[in-house]
């Protein structure tokens, strides 16, 4: 199965991609990691993203999409989530004929609507374990002892570059620019399953594992691990 999760920046697609991975088998493809390894690892490709990604811009869609193509390709045969591609008409554009290619369907497209005023004070104060990658905020979600991270007891952590005020709001307009022409092209295709972003992490997860119920059984083959979906407390 090949789902998409849209959304603002901060709305919480990163943290519903990480439970699926827990939970549901998914592979996480998330475009915005793919861009900071790159940019950690100094490749000609992180040296032209890093500066638009700090001004809070989007890549150029060609490079985004030869990115994006050879990790798929990679992940075939796997459940898929897509976390931050598509983000434009084009990249969608290009994502269809990729999979219609390899005869592949796109199953879904989950939108976390969150309103505009709450990403910010979401997004100012996230910070990543820097030995597992697990996510926190200072006032949302912070460490259950201060300085050490619950997963894995690392006690270095990590803030995102484009994290800042300024850069949220260049975030937020590329989104309602770029990304939010994507809402109308999935609705045409009847793949659009809006999620109310507003409500607490555990009940957005439930909301995601319900469309995500709902698609496997009109596929009729269910394709991941349903048991784990439907008792979500194993394998926690
Ligand atoms: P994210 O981690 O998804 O918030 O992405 C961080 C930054 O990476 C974005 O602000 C963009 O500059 C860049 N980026 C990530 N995914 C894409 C994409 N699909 N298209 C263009 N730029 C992207």
């Amino acid at each position: 199965m090949i789902l998409i999760l849209l959304g603002p920046p901060g709305a919480g697609k990163g943290t519903q991609a990480e439970r699926l991975v827990a939970r549901s088998g998914f592979r996480q493809i998330s475009t915005g990691d793919m861009l900071r390894a790159e940019v950690a690892r100094g490749t000609p490709i992180g040296r032209e993203a890093k500066a638009i990604m700090d001004r809070g811009e989007l890549v150029p869609d060609a490079m985004i999409v030869r990115l994006l193509g050879d990790r798929i390709a990679a992940e075939s045969g796997h459940n898929v989530i897509l976390d931050g591609f598509p983000r434009t008409v084009p990249q969608a554009e290009a994502l269809d004929g990729m999979l219609s290619a390899r005869g592949l369907r796109l199953a879904g497209v989950i939108v976390i609507e969150v309103d505009d005023a709450k990403l910010t004070e979401r997004i100012v104060g996230r910070f990543t374990c820097a030995t597992c990658g697990a996510g926190y905020h200072e006032r949302f979600r912070p460490t259950r002892i201060p300085g050490v991270c619950d997963r894995c007891g690392g006690t270095e952590f990590i803030r995102r570059a484009d994290d800042t005020a300024q850069t949220v709001t260049a975030r937020l307009a590329a989104y309602h620019r770029q990304t939010a022409p994507l809402l109308p092209y999935y609705r045409r295709q009847g793949k659009l399953y809006p999620v109310d972003g507003m409500a607490d992490i555990d009940a957005v997860a439930a909301a995601i594992d319900r469309v995500i119920e709902g698609l496997e059984s009109a596929a009729g083959s269910p394709k991941c691990d349903r048991a784990r979906l439907t008792h979500p407390e194993a394998g926690l």
